[in-house]
C-alpha cells in the first residue's frame, strides 16, 4: 500500500481514467474501493439518507490526489477533496520540494479529548470544587461505566479537573477515545456525571459537552527546505527565504494577514479532513482557537531563515483530533477510498499527515506570494473555471482559456463573448445557455 517508489511524473497530465488506472496498477486501492470507482456509485442516496436528515440528493465534489508526501520517512499518496482550483497543484508542488529536502517530521504530542460540565447557582464554589476533586476516582469510574466499550478498547476517562470562572464552576473531563474523534463518547460520559456532580456541588448543570479546543491532541509538523529549490540563483534564493520568514513574522503580529495565512493552511487541511470523512468544523474550530491561545489571533505556522546555515525551517502546531472510526467514516465509500490511499493509517498517523499537508500548503502559498505573486498560478485555473461557467465544451475549453489569458478583462462576460465568437467562426449556434 505505502509504496515509496512509484513514479508520479506526468500524473497531472493524465485523464481521470488514466489516473485511476495508475492507482490500480500500483495497488493503492482495495478491491471494494476499485469496485466503487468502476461503478461510479460512491455514495448512494439510500446511504446518504442514513447519514443525515431530510436528504433528497447528494453534492459531488472533485476528489484529487497529491502524491508523494514524505513524512517521518514514509511516503503517502494524499487524497484531497476541494472545489478550489490550484490547491492540489500547490500542495503537490510543495510536497515534491519538501520530499527532496528531506521530508516532514511530525510529532503527535498527545491524543486525549476534553469535555466540560458547567455548573451554575453553586452556593459555595470553592467548597464544591474540593468535594468534587475528593471524589475524582469514583467520578472517573462513573464516566467509564457510561461508555464501557471505549475502556475495553484500552481508552476511557483518565482525569478530571475543576476551575471557577465568574458565576460558573467548570469541570474538565479528559479521556482517551482511541481511534474515534470522540464527540459522542465524551458527551455520553460527561452527561453521566451531571447528577452525581450536582449532588456534590449543590448547583445546577448548564451543559455537559465536548470542547473543540482540543489542547490535549496537539500535533507538530516540521520541515527544512533546501534553498536551491527557491531559485537556481543563490542570492535570489536567499532573498526569497528571507521574504518567506518575513511573511511568517507578519502573520504573527497582523491579524488581517494572520487570517489569510491560516486560511491557506486550512486549504490543505480541510481538503484532507473532508476526504477522510472527519468533522472539518471541529478541526477548524480547534485550529482557529489555538491561533489565539495567547489572546491575539496569530499565524499557526512559523518559518525561520538562518542565513548562517543557509536554511529555511517551517513548523506548524495545532490541535488535530482526527479519527479513523466513528461518525460517518465507515458509511461513505469515497471515505474508504481516501483511507485506502493513505494506507489505512491510525488516527494519530492521520493527524500527522494532515498537519504536514497544512505546512506544505502554507509553504506553497508563501513561496508564490513572496516571489511571482499568487495570481500568476491562479489565472490559468481561473480562466478554465470561467470557460466552463460560460458553457464551453471539452473541445472549446482550451481555445477559450488561451484567449481569456490574453484578454484585458478576465471575467465571465469576456469568456461568453470569446465562446460566442469561437462558435460563430465554427459556424455553430452561438446562443449560450
Ligand atoms: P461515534 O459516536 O461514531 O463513536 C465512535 C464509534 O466508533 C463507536 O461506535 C465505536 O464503537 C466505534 N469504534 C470502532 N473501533 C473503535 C476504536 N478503535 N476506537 C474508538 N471507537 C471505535 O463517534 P465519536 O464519538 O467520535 O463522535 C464523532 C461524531 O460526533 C462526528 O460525526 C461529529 O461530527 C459529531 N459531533 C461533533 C460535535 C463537536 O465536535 N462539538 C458535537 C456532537 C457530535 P463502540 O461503541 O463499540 O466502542
Amino acid at each position: 500500500m505505502k509504496n515509496n517508489n512509484i513514479s508520479w511524473s506526468g500524473f497531472s497530465k493524465k485523464t481521470p481514467a488514466e489516473r485511476t488506472a495508475h492507482l490500480q496498477k500500483h495497488e493503492l486501492l482495495s478491491k471494494a474501493s476499485q469496485q466503487s470507482l468502476n461503478t461510479q456509485e460512491m455514495l448512494s442516496l439510500d446511504r446518504a439518507d442514513q447519514i443525515t436528515e431530510n436528504v433528497f440528493s447528494r453534492l459531488a465534489l472533485p476528489f484529487s490526489l497529491a502524491p508523494d508526501f514524505l513524512i517521518n520517512g514514509q511516503t503517502y499518496q494524499v487524497p484531497f477533496v476541494t472545489e478550489e482550483p490550484s490547491v492540489v497543484a500547490a500542495a503537490s508542488f510543495a510536497a515534491q520540494i519538501i520530499k527532496r529536502s528531506g521530508g516532514f517530521t511530525v510529532q503527535v504530542h498527545n491524543r486525549q479529548m476534553i469535555s466540560q460540565l458547567v455548573l451554575y447557582d453553586v452556593p459555595d464554589k470553592e467548597k464544591a470544587k474540593k468535594a468534587i476533586l475528593a471524589e475524582k476516582s469514583r467520578l472517573l469510574s462513573l464516566a467509564n461505566q457510561a461508555y464501557p466499550s471505549i475502556v475495553k478498547r484500552g481508552g476511557g476517562a483518565c482525569d478530571l479537573s475543576a476551575e471557577i470562572k465568574d458565576d460558573f464552576l467548570i469541570l474538565y473531563l479528559i479521556a482517551d477515545t482511541k481511534e474515534a474523534m470522540g464527540a459522542n463518547i465524551m458527551n455520553t460520559m460527561t452527561e453521566a456525571l451531571a447528577a452525581p456532580i450536582e449532588d456534590l456541588a449543590g448547583g445546577q448543570t448548564l451543559m455537559a459537552v465536548l470542547s473543540n479546543y482540543a489542547t490535549q491532541a496537539l500535533v507538530t509538523a516540521e520541515c527544512e527546505v533546501k534553498l536551491h529549490f527557491l531559485s537556481r540563483n543563490k542570492e535570489q534564493a536567499q532573498v526569497f527565504a528571507r521574504k518567506i520568514a518575513l511573511a511568517s513574522q507578519l502573520a504573527q503580529i497582523d491579524v488581517y494577514r494572520a487570517s489569510t495565512h491560516n486560511k491557506g493552511i486550512f486549504n490543505g487541511i480541510d481538503a484532507v479532513v473532508l476526504a477522510a470523512g472527519n468533522d472539518w468544523r471541529a478541526i477548524e474550530a480547534g485550529g482557529h482557537t489555538y491561533a489565539c491561545k495567547d489572546g491575539q489571533y496569530r499565524g499557526l505556522s512559523t518559518w525561520t531563515y538562518d542565513a548562517g546555515n543557509n536554511s529555511l525551517k517551517g513548523s506548524l502546531t495545532l490541535p488535530m483530533p482526527t479519527a479513523t472510526k466513528g461518525g460517518s467514516i465507515g458509511l461513505n465509500p469515497s471515505v474508504r477510498l481516501a483511507h485506502d490511499l493513505l494506507g489505512k493509517p491510525s488516527a494519530q498517523e492521520l493527524a500527522g499527515i494532515i498537519t504536514a499537508v497544512g505546512l506544505a500548503q502554507n509553504f506553497a502559498a508563501l513561496k508564490a506570494l513572496t516571489s511571482t505573486g499568487i495570481q500568476a498560478g491562479h489565472m490559468k485555473l481561473q480562466a478554465k473555471s470561467l470557460a466552463l461557467s460560460a458553457g464551453a465544451s471539452e473541445d472549446e475549453t482550451a481555445p477559450v482559456v488561451s484567449q481569456l489569458l490574453k484578454a484585458r478583462h478576465m471575467n465571465l462576460e469576456t469568456a461568453e463573448s470569446i465562446l460566442r465568437m469561437l462558435r460563430k467562426q465554427q459556424g455553430q449556434d452561438s446562443s449560450l445557455e
